[in-house]
């Protein structure tokens, strides 16, 4: 279970919430019972859960948009307290609606800490970069990390690219940790403590910067090439600008909004099964009986594993 920034959010009192409420949104959890009604699964199995609930069967779920279930309540999910009372994953045990499409399985040869994020924030980082790899194999890619409003999103955009084959991955931020580790993966740092205006035309650009004045999204808006694909995955309250003008003279495929986490996580499960991907790099795995202490003063992506040796001796 993770993660950071969500719960270190949380336990610092920056994000609105009721109490009291269990948080831990993204988990990789051992099944202890299933229901008459579920299929494909049995206990005893290790499975990754997406973060947001749907029901798997209505329109919007068979489309594809499971964020947009109409069977459950709009933005249905674990581990926020906002977001209706699913319960966290900061617990002994979790129920699993619908869980014959919330789930998959952990496939061999996938470890437990590269998998433990595959329920949100990794399936999110796939999308800014998998479709348009697909479009245009080898397109380079530019993240715009910015101010790190999504961290450990900045980081997995940057190494699934490489691993999905962009011929150059340039990663943009102000922070020297996060710059430091992108370049371990292999993406190219670049330093920028204000947001340039733009940076080079890429027919793939992410702003994982979810900062508030705009001014990163502007960046990766305005650096990306005629018809090419933006996608942002900063959280965003209030009103943010957004320069339509520029978009609409350039062209920019425009996507935001909550990722469509069931229709993804196979996606992301293969590709982990059929090639590297330099997520140890970017994890901090940390026994659950620590984790508090580690919320303190959290790197970009905290791991928390339960029965550490058990699940080490399952990698
Ligand atoms: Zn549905």
């Amino acid at each position: 279970m993770l993660t950071r920034p969500i719960c270190a959010a949380y336990l610092r009192g920056k994000l609105p919430t009721r109490d009291p409420f269990c948080f831990g949104h993204e988990f990789v959890a051992d099944v202890v019972a299933v229901g008459d009604e579920v299929a494909h699964f049995v206990p005893g199995n290790r499975v990754i859960v997406s973060f947001l609930i749907a029901c798997g069967t209505c329109r919007r779920c068979l489309q594809g948009y499971p964020a947009a279930c109409l069977t459950v309540p709009s933005k249905s999910a674990y581990g926020f307290g906002i977001f209706g009372d699913w319960g966290g994953a900061a617990c002994d045990l979790i129920r699993v609606p619908y869980a014959s499409t919330m789930m998959a399985l952990l496939p061999d040869g996938i470890s437990v800490t590269d998998a433990a994020s595959a329920g949100d924030n990794l399936s999110d980082a796939f999308r800014c970069v998998a479709d348009g790899l697909e479009e245009e194999p080898g397109a380079p890619v530019l993240i715009v990390a910015g101010g790190g409003g999504a961290p450990s999103i900045s980081l997995y955009a940057a190494a699934l690219a490489m691993s999905l084959g962009s011929e150059q991955v340039d990663y943009m931020d102000s922070d020297r940790e996060r710059l430091t580790i992108a370049e371990a993966i292999g993406a190219n740092p670049i330093e920028a403590k204000s947001p340039p205006k733009r940076h080079g035309s890429y027919w793939i650009t992410a702003d994982t910067s979810g900062h508030p004045s705009g001014d990163w999204l502007a960046t990766a808006l305005n650096s990306t090439a005629p018809y090419g694909r933006c996608t942002s995955c900063g959280i965003y309250h209030g009103v943010t600008p957004v320069p339509l003008g520029a978009m609409y003279r350039q062209g920019v495929r425009f996507t935001i909004g909550w990722a469509n986490i069931q229709s993804l996580m196979p996606r992301v499960l293969n590709l982990l099964a059929a090639k590297a991907v330099a997520l140890s790099k970017i994890h901090n795995v940390v026994p659950w009986d620590d984790a508090i202490a580690a919320l303190k003063d959290p790197p970009p992506k905290l791991i928390f594993v339960r029965n550490h040796e058990a699940a080490a001796g399952r990698q």
